[in-house]
């Protein structure tokens, strides 16, 4: 029986009956020994980075494991789209932090995925009118920025209740978020990293979480090398859409599209927009601890759009292009992917407000917008763009956001709050249920594998 037969077989069985006889078929091409989970099963929702890993790291201790996954990939915010000819990559694009103990930089390695450094100060930045700002400029600005945020601290620590960043800084440097270069730094840099706009960041908390060392790495090849290398093997259900979880001390049901599915456990990787949306029901529903935090923590809003040229018309040693965009969160830089592959193809993102709002345009608005800036740039005689990707992370019902952050009278907390086990049968992993690494493919591979020990936990003693 050939892998795809074995889960169709699999399905139309039902998983909680036949779960020992499902573990010694799986070892047909791959010798594993039952371990720690002795053939009980546990369903896994979501085959993004996270629900992989807990896959993985189950199905190699000898749990039977399916993985539910409502889109006709896996990978989840791992999207490399290949329709220009080049790879790119419309969600995660960067190994933030590649050194130290980052788990994602061995397991690219493992899949044989070159990697590029992303050098941050190739960069030429732009003011509003298009004038390149010199070095010097630059560096006065960034200081100029850094000192801004300690000063923010400062302020923020001495209030008592929390504010959102813009709040803050209106107290402090009202100007600042009109200053073109303030501007620029505060979007490219604070709200791109923190995932949230300034408006409903928390001054309190939007930088609590921690950073992996190293100068970030893109994969030109694509990032999906490392969710296929770990999908490998992994009975995976394409376009199984969850709509309803039901669990009880002696195990789950799991209501799909495509029928129901039962299992001793379940992983749930939702993320946390799918979550909040109540498109998936839970009962009994979640405590009120796991509610409360649902309630505080806020997807952001983090869009790409991908230009291809018929030829470069830039720099091509330079890596990035900012441009201090009079509408903060608006194409605020370009990364130029022609240091990395042949194509001529730039790539910019809208962020927070700015993000979202991209999202209600066409493709024809998008192009227009994007290339009224580029002209500002590089002058009116550049050629048209020949085609555009756009990312709409907000309005997709299996991601309903970028990425979480912490938004005003949140807490790290709320984080790993999510990241609880109710009932010893539910656990829960995904980017939002990570406090040290939110928002990050590294966070979320790392609450996979967090999850998978705490089903293995269960049977240790
Ligand atoms: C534009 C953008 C840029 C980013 N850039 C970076 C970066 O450079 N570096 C970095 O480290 N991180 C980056 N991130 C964040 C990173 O992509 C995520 O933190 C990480 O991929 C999340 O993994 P996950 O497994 O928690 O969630 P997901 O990848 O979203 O996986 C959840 C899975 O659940 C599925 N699902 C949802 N609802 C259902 C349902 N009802 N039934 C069945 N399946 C369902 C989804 O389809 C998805 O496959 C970026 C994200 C975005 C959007």
């Amino acid at each position: 029986m050939n892998r795809f037969q074995r889960r169709r077989f699999l399905q139309q069985m039902g998983l909680g009956t036949i779960a020992l006889w499902a573990t010694l078929a799986s070892c047909g091409n791959r010798t594993r020994s039952l371990g720690a989970g002795q053939g009980r099963s546990v369903l896994v929702v979501g085959a993004g980075i996270a629900g992989l890993a807990a896959a993985r790291d189950l199905a190699d201790q000898g749990f039977v494991v399916t993985v539910l996954e409502g889109r006709d990939r896996i990978g989840g915010r791992i999207w490399t789209d290949r329709s220009l000819g080049v790879p790119m990559d419309m969600g995660a694009s960067w190994i933030h932090g590649p050194d130290g103990d980052n788990p994602i930089t061995p397991l690219a390695s493992a899949a044989g995925a070159p990697t590029f450094v992303t050098d941050d100060d190739r960069v030429v930045v732009y003011r509003p009118n298009g004038e390149p700002v010199t070095d010097g400029e630059l560096e006065r600005a960034e200081a100029q920025y850094h000192q801004l945020l300690k000063r923010l601290a400062r302020y923020s620590e001495d209030q008592d209740r929390d504010l959102s960043i813009a709040a803050a800084l209106r107290a402090i440097a009202p100007d600042a978020i009109a200053d073109p270069l303030l501007r620029y730094h505060l979007t490219s840099w604070l709200e791109f990293d923190a995932g949230g706009d300034i408006e409903d960041l928390s001054a309190w908390y939007w930088n609590e979480d921690e950073a992996f060392p190293g100068a970030d790495v893109i994969l030109p090849g694509g990032y999906d090398a490392v969710v296929n290398y770990l999908a490998q093997d992994l009975a995976i259900q394409l376009n199984h859409t969850v709509e309803a979880i039901t669990h009880t001390k002696n195990g789950v049901a799991i209501a799909t599209n495509h029928g129901e599915f039962n299992a001793d456990y379940a992983v749930i990787t939702l993320p946390l927009g799918v979550l909040q949306s109540g498109a998936v029901t839970i009962t009994p529903e979640l405590p009120s601890s796991m509610r409360r935090s649902l309630a505080k923590l806020q997807m952001g809003h983090v869009n790409k759009v991908v230009l291809q040229f018929p030829r470069p018309f830039w720099d091509e040693t330079q890596q990035y292009f900012g441009y201090a965009h009079p509408e903060k969160g608006k194409y605020s830089y370009f990364l130029n992917a022609r240091t990395f592959s042949d194509a001529p193809v730039l790539m910019t993102f809208g962020l927070g407000r700015a993000g979202l709002a991209l999202e209600q345009q066409t493709e024809e608005a998008i192009a227009a917008d994007v290339m009224s800036v580029l002209r500002i740039l590089f002058g009116p005689n550049i050629p048209e763009v020949e085609r555009l990707l756009v990312s709409r992370w907000t309005a997709d019902p299996l991601s309903r956001g970028s990425y979480s952050y912490a938004a005003v009278g949140a807490t790290p907390d709320d984080f790993a709050t999510l990241g609880r086990s109710v009932n010893e049968v539910l656990f829960f992993a995904g980017e939002h249920t990570h406090p040290t690494y939110r928002g990050t493919v590294h966070g979320a591979y790392l609450s996979g594998q967090r999850a998978a020990a705490q089903v293995a936990q269960r049977f240790s003693d």
